[in-house]
C-alpha cells in the first residue's frame, strides 16, 4: 500500500482513539467547543463557566489560570492542576518587508510547520498547517515532495491561531496595512487551511479546530471567513458539508483526468467527475454560493489554450471562481513558473469566456513565506524515487510545448 493509500484509508476508517493518558494535563486548545462543555459539566461546573473559560482562552489569549479574575478561586486550582493552555514551540518567526510574517514552529522529531499572516486593508488572514508533511505528493509542492510526517492534532492546529493572534497583540506593528478598521477585534479576521498538509486527510483533528474557529465563545470567526483548500478528498467534502461547511477551495490545477493525475496524484483516486460532482453537493449547503478553484501556473504544463477551453467546459459543470497561483519554484521540482504575460492572457481568456477569476498575489517571498516554500524542515520520510516518474511525464510534456 502506497503512503497516499494508507493515508485514505487511514482517514476513512480510523483506528480506535488510544484512551487519554490518566494523570497526563489536559491541553485546553484541543477540546472542542461541546467537549470543554462536557469537561466542566464532569467538575460540577455550570455551562457558563464553560463559556467564561473559553473566552478567557481563546479570546483574550490568556495562558495562565491565575489570571483568569473573574472564575471562582476553586475553579482556577482545580484547571491549575489537571489542564494547560499550550501552543506548539515556536522554532523562529520571520517578518517580510510586505507585512508578512512567518512562525516556525517546532513538531518534535525534527519535524516542524509553518503558520503565515498576510496583512491586507481589510483583513488579517493565516495560513494554516493541519499536517507535518503532506502524502499526497504533488511534484510542484515543496511538502508534498517531502512526504508525509504526521498528523497535526486539534490543539497544534487551533494552537498557530491562538498564537498568531497574541503575538499580533503584543506586537501589533503591521498587523494591518494601513490600520484599517475590520469587524474582528481579533487580529485574524479569516483563516485559510492552505499550510502544510492536506486537511481533509487529517479530519476529526481538523473538525475540532474548525469548530473552535466559527464558535462564538472561542474565535467567532463566519465560516465564509474560514477557508478550508483541499486537493480534493472527495468521501471528506461530503462529511465536511455535513459537519461544519466553511468556505471550500479545491485545488483543481487541471482541467482533464490525464494532466490532473500526473499534477494531483489523489486525482487517481478521486477522478474529476466525482471531485465535481462533490463540489455542487457542498455548495448546496456552503456558506459561499461557489467554489473557489485554485489553479497553479506550470510554463508548457497546463498555461496552454487547451487548458482554458477545458477550464471553460469544467465551470459549466459547478459554480465556481479561479484563484490562479504563480507557481513558486523550488529546485528539486524541474517546474517552471508561466510567464507572467501568459499568466495574464490566460486569466483574459477566462475572463472572456465569462469566468470570474483572480491572479494571487506573491506575497511574503524575501522570507519564503509564499505558497509551496512551507517547507520547514520536515525530514524526507518518502521514497522519493517512487515519484520520479512523474516529474519525467511532466517535463517531457513541457518539451512538447516548446
Ligand atoms: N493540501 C491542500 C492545502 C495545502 S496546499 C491543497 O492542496 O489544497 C495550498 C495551496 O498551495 C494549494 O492550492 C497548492 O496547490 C498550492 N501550492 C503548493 N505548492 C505550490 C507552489 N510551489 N507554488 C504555488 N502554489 C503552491
Ligand atoms: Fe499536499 Fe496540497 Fe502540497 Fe498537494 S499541494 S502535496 S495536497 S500540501
Amino acid at each position: 500500500m502506497s503512503a497516499l493509500d494508507s493515508a485514505i484509508e487511514e482517514v476513512l476508517h480510523p483506528a480506535a482513539q488510544a484512551p487519554a493518558v490518566r494523570g497526563a494535563a489536559i491541553n485546553l486548545l484541543g477540546l472542542d467547543p461541546a467537549a470543554l462543555a462536557e469537561l466542566v459539566a464532569q467538575w460540577g461546573g455550570k455551562p457558563f463557566r464553560a463559556r467564561q473559560l473559553s473566552q478567557w482562552v481563546h479570546q483574550r489569549g490568556v495562558d495562565h489560570f491565575a489570571d483568569m479574575s473573574d472564575l471562582a478561586k476553586e475553579f482556577r486550582a482545580q484547571l491549575e492542576s489537571r489542564c494547560v493552555v499550550q501552543a506548539p514551540p515556536l522554532n523562529i518567526e520571520k517578518r517580510s518587508a510586505d507585512g508578512t510574517r512567518k512562525w516556525l514552529f517546532d513538531m518534535g522529531m525534527g519535524n516542524a510547520i509553518e503558520t503565515v499572516y498576510i496583512p491586507e486593508d481589510d483583513r488579517g488572514t493565516l495560513c494554516i498547517s493541519s499536517q507535518a508533511g503532506c502524502a499526497v505528493g504533488c511534484p510542484f509542492c515543496s511538502t508534498g515532495y517531502q512526504g508525509f510526517s504526521r498528523n497535526l492534532n486539534t490543539a497544534e492546529i487551533v494552537g498557530q491561531l491562538w498564537y498568531a493572534n497574541r503575538a499580533l497583540r503584543l506586537d501589533p506593528e503591521g498587523a494591518r496595512l494601513n490600520g484599517a478598521a475590520v469587524e474582528s477585534p481579533q487580529a485574524v479576521s479569516n483563516v485559510v487551511m492552505m499550510g502544510m498538509g492536506e486537511p481533509l486527510l487529517n479530519y476529526d483533528q481538523l473538525l475540532g479546530a474548525l469548530r473552535l474557529m466559527v464558535n462564538d465563545h472561542a474565535y467567532g470567526l463566519s465560516r465564509r471567513r474560514v477557508t478550508v483548500s483541499t486537493s480534493g478528498v472527495v468521501p471528506m467534502i461530503d462529511r465536511l458539508a455535513r459537519d461544519c461547511p466553511v468556505a471550500l477551495a479545491v485545488s483543481l490545477h487541471a482541467p482533464t483526468d490525464d494532466l490532473r493525475d500526473e499534477l494531483v496524484p489523489l486525482n487517481r483516486k478521486y477522478p474529476l467527475a466525482e471531485l465535481l460532482a462533490a463540489c455542487n453537493r457542498y455548495l448546496e449547503v456552503a456558506p459561499r454560493d461557489f467554489i473557489t478553484f485554485e489553479y497553479i501556473m506550470l510554463d508548457g504544463v497546463n498555461d496552454g489554450d487547451e487548458q482554458v477551453r477545458g477550464l471553460v467546459e469544467v465551470a459549466r459543470q459547478v459554480r465556481c471562481k479561479f484563484n490562479l497561483i504563480p507557481f513558486n519554484p523550488f529546485p528539486q521540482s524541474g517546474l517552471k513558473r508561466s510567464p507572467p504575460a501568459r499568466v495574464r492572457l490566460f486569466a483574459q481568456q477566462l475572463s472572456d469566456a465569462g469566468l470570474t477569476v483572480t491572479v494571487r498575489k506573491t506575497r511574503g517571498d524575501d522570507i519564503d513565506a509564499a505558497c509551496g516554500q512551507l517547507a520547514g524542515e520536515v525530514k524526507d520520510r518518502t521514497r522519493i524515487n517512487e515519484r520520479k516518474p512523474d516529474r519525467a511525464r511532466i517535463v517531457i510534456r513541457n518539451k512538447e510545448h516548446g
